[in-house]
């Protein structure tokens, strides 16, 4: 038998901890803030308790005891249901996190853009860019051009390099007043850091590591897809009762709009609300990587890639003279890195590096899904492998079924005879033409 509520909301002002999360549970608009605690507007609570669920310091409570009555469960289901609607749509608008150093926006910030330009205009609902930093005005019109209609800004020298305390700070901020349903967010070091303090102070769900972002078009969710099980299916994760629903999607992943120059941000700024010393972490110093040598594989126009077909690690060193004469760096399956051939720095893949170049070269490498989760969406594969059955066939523009020992120098010949690199690199089009 269902129960009808009876009783009394009751604050206990001792526990709460003025998060506000209790006001963005609230369906009914009945709990507003003042002077950093909860008020009960007792007209409208419907004691529906997700208050008391949300409250991460159970400093909520109802006073009086629930009473059976007889009901229809029917009905009583359509209620909770009901409410959870009416929660779920005071969220609108995919935002977008732009992650920015020294004033420059990492550009999977763009390609994400790119991608939350589609969703929003599947959803009927705008497209927003959140930047936070010090000193970064230009980065808003930048986003514009990359096709957000609004930049929520929270410029403040305390936000001047990254601290997670400060920027989780930010974002939940804006999160809490502004209500996104979605929030896209770079899965690099800083991104998947961020993300997942965000994610756990909303009580919201997380999707690390989207290859793939869409809108279920009957329900408005978002359908998160990555890679599960060792990367043998593809899982489509949806956050179904909470918002906004997050994600992170690694570098080169999606594909950013051309740059318009056209295109207009509303700007919308908000205060950091936080003063440097409520921060716990200092910044001393910053040293930038030592390992110069490292290969930046991701924004790579150019990747020759060994596999285990290599026979060795000396091979590598053919790999290194078809990159060079090409313009282009060093790629490896993991195979290659589990023997000890080459550094993880070089590995492409699903527990590698998500590349996306103009030209991949697969030499000796058989095609494993987890390989291909990494460089499928490369603008133009070779493959070069002695086995035609090699899976890496089923996904290249290019298959040359052969000893790789006899491509590949006839392929440093060709390229440095006909001048490819400066081609490639698109320095000396018109002279190799
Ligand atoms: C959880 C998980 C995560 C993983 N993550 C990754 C990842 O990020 N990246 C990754 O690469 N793998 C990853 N793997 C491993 C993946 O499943 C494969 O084992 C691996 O990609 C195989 O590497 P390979 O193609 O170099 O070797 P093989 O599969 O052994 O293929 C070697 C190929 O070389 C060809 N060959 C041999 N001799 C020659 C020659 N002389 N000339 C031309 N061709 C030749 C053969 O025909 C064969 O096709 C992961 C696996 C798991 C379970």
């Amino acid at each position: 038998m269902p129960k009808k509520p009876k009783g009394v909301l009751r604050l206990i002002a001792e526990k709460c901890i003025g998060c506000e999360v209790c006001v963005g549970e609230c369906p009914f608009d009945a709990l507003h803030m003042e002077a950093g605690l909860p008020v009960i507007d007792y007209e409208e609570c419907k004691l529906c308790r997700k208050c008391v669920k949300a409250c991460p310091t159970d400093a909520f409570y109802v006073e009086g005891e629930e009473e059976a009555v007889e009901e229809p469960q029917a009905e009583a289901i359509s209620d909770t249901e009901a409410d959870l609607q009416a929660r779920l749509r005071q969220y609108s608008g995919v935002w977008v996190f732009v992650e920015q150093s020294g004033d420059q926006a990492h550009p999977v910030s763009w390609e994400l853009l790119g991608r939350g330009r589609v969703l929003a205009d599947t959803l009927g609902c705008s497209l927003s860019a959140v930047i936070l930093g010090d000193g970064i005005d230009d980065l808003a019109p930048e986003a514009g051009y990359y096709g957000a209609d609004t930049a929520y800004i929270v410029d403040d020298p305390v936000l001047a390099g990254y601290r997670p305390q400060p920027y989780a700070h930010g974002c939940l901020n804006l999160i809490r007043k502004y209500k996104p349903e979605i929030m896209l967010i770079g899965a690099t070091t800083l991104g998947r850091d961020l993300a997942g303090a965000i994610a756990t102070d909303l009580h919201t769900g997380l999707t690390a590591d989207c290859t793939g972002l869409d809108i279920d078009e009957l329900t408005r969710e978002l359908r998160q897809t990555r890679p599960a099980f060792g990367g043998n299916i593809m899982a489509t994760i949806l956050t179904r009762e909470h918002r906004p629903q997050m994600a992170t999607v690694r570098p080169r992943v999606m594909e950013a709009l051309p740059r318009d120059e056209s295109r207009t941000v509303e700007i919308i700024r908000e205060p950091l609300g936080l003063s440097e010393d409520e921060i716990a972490t200092k910044v001393v110093g910053f040293k930038p990587d030592a390992d110069l040598d490292k290969p930046n594989l991701t924004y790579a126009t150019v990747i020759v890639t060994g596999g285990r077909g290599l026979g060795s690690p000396a091979g590598f060193e053919l790999m290194k003279e078809l990159a060079d004469a090409l313009g282009g760096v060093v790629g490896a399956s993991r195979s290659t890195v589990d023997a000890g051939w080459i550094s993880h720095d070089h590995q492409v893949g699903q527990t590698g590096t998500t590349v996306r170049p103009s030209l991949y070269i697969a030499c000796g490498v058989s095609g494993a899904i987890q390989h291909r989760v990494g460089m499928q969406t490369s603008d133009t594969i070779v493959a070069i492998n002695t086995d035609p059955e090699a899976p890496i066939f089923q996904i290249a523009d290019y298959g040359i079924i052969g000893d790789l020992y006899k491509v590949v120098p006839e392929l440093i010949k060709v390229a440095n005879e006909r001048n490819l690199k400066e081609l490639l690199l698109g320095k000396a089009s018109e002279a190799v033409s």
